[in-house]
């Protein structure tokens, strides 16, 4: 049987699995609680992770959302989806 540390601080206290890209992660309760707390505290995270995605569009709506992305989709699509997971947050609305 595997004994389980923080894979943060190497703790064997309070351990909490999270799963990051669909890997389990082994965290301490404190590590855990600041992770969560680090993402939550500003809208715009400096450090993200980094995923594709395969997106089909009609050209209607390639040629609009070229348009109003200009020459930045991650950036438009980042602020869209930012904004639509804080609006699910009932805490986080101002
Ligand atoms: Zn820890």
């Amino acid at each position: 049987m595997n004994k389980s540390v923080c894979e943060h601080c190497d703790s064997s206290i309070n351990l909490t699995i999270i799963y990051v890209d669909e890997i389990p992660v082994t965290y301490c309760k404190t590590c855990k609680v600041s992770l969560f707390s680090k993402k939550r505290s500003v809208g715009r995270p400096s450090i993200g992770i980094t995923k594709k995605v395969s997106l089909t569009l009609t050209k209607d709506d390639w040629e609009q959302f070229d348009a109003k992305a200009k020459h930045n989709r991650s950036f438009f699509l980042r602020k869209i989806i930012v904004k639509s997971l804080n609006e699910e947050d009932p805490g986080e609305n101002r």
